[in-house]
């Protein structure tokens, strides 16, 4: 089944219903967007794009957005979409990566470019040209989207690479199926009365979470501002309601910062999904304190999209269980279609609550990498996804993450799981934000050096944080060396760049 269809027949079930806004104005009905849809579809067949091609596109968070994609999907090809806050050389090399036909870019002018593969047409968003290929005109009818097989390919996810090149993720209509109806089934009702807001990127997870929406004729809503806004998105709770929307951890403190200072308690807003990067106990109390019970967390990656594991609004918010703290500062657990497994080096399970590699097998488990059969192999081994995160299940079935392997700092032999060192630090009440990595040490192999971003006016300095740590962590995990920063590196989700920091405690 092609997952077009989905907006095919909300069209035909619910022609007058608002489909996209951007803010509070009406963009499209679901009739009108399914239109243009279909005009985009067949401008891009007659561009030369047909079944099993790519269709990238590079722009920031639009009222069209998802109209590309589903023009692509129409015709069956697949739909590459690329992070507007990418470097156009970084986007050209994706485009090049992926062998895109057709290219739909905010600027329009990436083809000049001489990293931007000849083999591909650019159509600027703003172009007048896009314009008139998004107008139905008198040969539109309401045809459905082409048959596709699940197995086909759908959307080419290009991972964000907190380290070297980013590899494109396949995953397929049955994958992006299944997501969407475990989101239903696990993380929260997908209603016709929902306003779904995209404040952050739509070629990550907020856009992969479009389908079950478009599934039900909720109203999709772009912030005027195209990204994260807190001021807006109170402004837009207010007036729309109902709002449902993706947020990485740093969005929520920015969220949560916001409120302090209007007065806002979160009125409109019916559920904040997080996840992306870990979420500190602290924050989250300070969210659900501020801002009530919506918040529910997701643990996911690319390869098995939206998500592996979810913690539900009733467990993010419930402090008086007797294990509330083992359960909050987990990413809680295994979704309807996957099975999730901890094992040790040599792969076997791993006993419970013993840290290990975390290991996802099912339905929302991608087809492998784009032409890189070897990568494929090594992650898919043996019929389970690797997906390099460290954590630890406990006998209720909870996932507590606790690094990804790559982070692991070895002192000593022992292994410091920087998270744990993150969330002690994290909890003076001087330090912002924080990331801690290893660096070498003759002796004991690596030392821990602590990146610290003190909160405004409150300048940190080492000793009372090392006091601070002496006080609650075992010798050997706190950190040896300091580093004050006004900012931690960040890629353009929002994730901290550990390979940033590595580079910058070098000699
Ligand atoms: P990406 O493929 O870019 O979405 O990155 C996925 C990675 O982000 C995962 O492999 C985890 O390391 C991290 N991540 C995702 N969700 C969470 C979460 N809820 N808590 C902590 N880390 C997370």
């Amino acid at each position: 089944m092609n997952i077009a269809l989905w907006l095919h027949q909300t069209s035909l079930l619910r022609p007058q219903a608002p489909a996209v806004r951007l803010g509070d104005a009406l963009h499209a009905t679901y009739g009108d967007y399914a239109a243009r849809t279909r005009a985009l579809a067949r401008a891009f067949a007659a561009s030369g794009v047909g079944p099993g091609d790519r269709v990238a596109l590079f722009a920031k968070n639009d009222p069209d957005y998802l109209a590309v994609m589903h023009a692509a999907l129409w015709i069956g090809a697949a739909i590459v979409p690329v992070n507007g806050k990418l470097h156009p050389v970084e986007a050209a090399w994706i485009v090049a990566d992926s062998g895109a036909r057709v290219a739909v870019t905010e600027s329009g002018d990436l083809s000049a470019l001489p990293e931007w593969p000849a083999e591909c047409r650019e159509i600027g968003l703003r172009s007048a040209e896009f314009a008139e290929a998004v107008a139905p005109g008198p040969q539109d009818a309401p045809a459905p989207p082409r048959e596709a097989a699940g197995d086909d390919l759908a959307w080419l996810f290009y991972t964000s690479g907190t380290t070297g090149r980013p590899k494109g993720v396949m995953l397929t209509h049955a994958n992006l199926r299944a997501m969407a109806t475990t989101y239903a089934l696990d993380v929260d009702p997908a209603l016709p009365g929902d306003h779904p807001l995209y404040a952050a990127p739509m070629s990550h997870g907020a856009g992969l979470y479009n389908f079950q929406f478009m599934r039900v004729g909720a109203c999709h809503v772009i912030p005027p501002g195209r990204g994260f806004d807190p001021a807006e998105i109170e402004a837009l709770a207010a007036s729309l309601g109902e709002l449902v929307f993706f947020a990485a951890p740093t969005m929520i403190r920015r969220l949560v910062t916001h409120a302090r200072s209007s007065g806002w308690r979160g009125e409109g807003v019916r559920t904040v999904i997080y996840g992306g990067g870990p979420m500190y106990l602290a924050d989250l109390d300070e969210a659900v304190d501020l801002l009530g019970p919506r918040f529910v967390q997701i643990y996911g990656q690319g390869e098995s999209p939206m998500t592996i594991t979810v913690l539900p609004r009733d467990m993010v918010a419930d402090r008086a269980h007797p294990r509330a703290a083992a359960r909050r500062g987990s990413v809680g657990y295994a979704h309807g279609c996957v099975e999730v497994r901890v094992v040790d080096a040599a792969l076997q399970d791993a006993p419970v609550d013993a840290p290990g590699e975390i290991l996802v097998r099912g339905a929302t488990v991608m087809k492998g990498y784009w032409n890189r059969p070897e990568a494929t192999a090594e992650t898919l081994a043996g019929g389970w996804l690797r997906t390099g995160d460290i954590g630890r299940l406990d006998a209720e079935g909870f996932l507590t993450l606790t690094d990804r392997s790559k982070d692991v700092i070895i002192s000593g032999g022992t292994n410091i799981y920087p998270r744990e060192v993150e969330e002690v630090l994290l909890a003076h009440p001087d330090v912002a934000e924080v990331s801690v990595i290893g660096v070498p040490n003759a002796e004991w192999g690596e030392d821990v050096l602590a990146f610290v971003v003190p909160h405004p006016g409150r300048p940190c300095a080492p000793e009372p944080l090392e006091a601070w740590c002496r006080a609650r962590m075992a010798a050997f995990k706190r950190p040896k060396h300091w580093r004050f920063l006004d900012d931690l590196p960040k890629n353009a989700y929002g994730k901290v760049l550990k390979t940033e920091l590595r580079d910058r405690s070098a000699p």
